[in-house]
């Protein structure tokens, strides 16, 4: 039975040991949450001026990049069909006059729970006598059709396993190791954080016979981030509620 242990947690990333199961399973994961959960991200883009010195096509991508607070409670998203590229649409303006620098906390949205994550990201600098008047839709939508909505990264390696064959020869990887993984103890060897141990190879390259490191193939460690428009529980959450229904509709198909 697969064994999960929460090994760090906060709003943007969660760390993971998860044990007793295989790389298909934990890659599997990895690209339903950065391809399948849905983000809000602008979409399209109407210029009723822009006397700036960008052209409309610059401010519109910098505008399509900007990480939008995303509350998947607000969206019937289950009747709609899960995957489905277009859930809904919210608009938007973004009125600006120079002299000054814009940035997206001045995107205004119809529904004002909808914000940009990061307020300072800038999208223009204006000169005196140079204006921005925007409207445009935002839209729900997922990674696999494009980055913009992916809602972060998730990177996975496997549980180390280090074996320290001559500890008193491999003193040399203290200072090879670039996560304080090992330290000294009598002149010899050991492990002291065995879990920062990113499989790296650093110390196996300079003391082969020295010392064998390997990477489970069962247990593994899941890293995953949010870049700000959903909480990364709420990432793993949803990635896992889709997997079920996804594998609930390819049982159906199959009966
Ligand atoms: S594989 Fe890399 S991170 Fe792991 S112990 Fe060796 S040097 Fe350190």
């Amino acid at each position: 039975m697969v064994d999960i242990k929460v090994l760090d947690k906060n709003k943007e990333k969660i760390s993971l040991i998860v044990k007793n199961t295989n790389s298909v399973f934990i890659n599997t994961l990895r690209r339903m949450i950065m391809e399948e959960v849905p983000t809000l991200a602008i979409e399209d883009v109407k210029f009723i001026e822009n006397s700036s010195a960008l052209y409309d096509e610059m401010i519109a991508h910098r505008l399509g990049l900007v990480a939008l607070k995303t509350d998947l409670k607000s969206y019937d998203i289950k009747k709609k069909g899960k995957g489905s590229k277009v859930f809904t649409e919210l608009t938007f303006k973004l009125k600006a006059k120079g002299p000054g620098n814009v940035y997206a906390e001045e995107i205004k949205f119809k529904d004002p729970k909808v914000k940009a994550v990061y307020p300072k990201t800038l999208i223009a600098k204006l000169l005196k006598g140079q204006n921005l008047n925007i409207e445009g839709t935002a839209i729900l939508g997922i990674g696999k059709d494009h980055t913009k909505f992916s809602p972060g990264l998730v990177y996975f390696h496997g549980y180390p396993n280090i074996e320290i064959i001559k500890p008193m020869v491999a003193t040399g990887a203290v200072k090879v190791c670039p996560k304080h993984v090992f330290r000294l103890a009598n002149k010899k060897l050991e492990v002291v954080d065995l879990l920062k141990c990113d499989l790296c190879m650093a110390c196996v390259n300079e003391l082969p016979e020295a010392i064998k490191v390997e990477g489970s193939k069962k247990d593994f460690i899941v890293n995953i981030e949010s870049w700000g428009q959903l909480k990364a529980k709420e990432m793993v959450q949803y990635a896992i509620e889709l997997l079920n229904d996804k594998l609930d509709e390819f049982g159906k198909l199959i009966k």
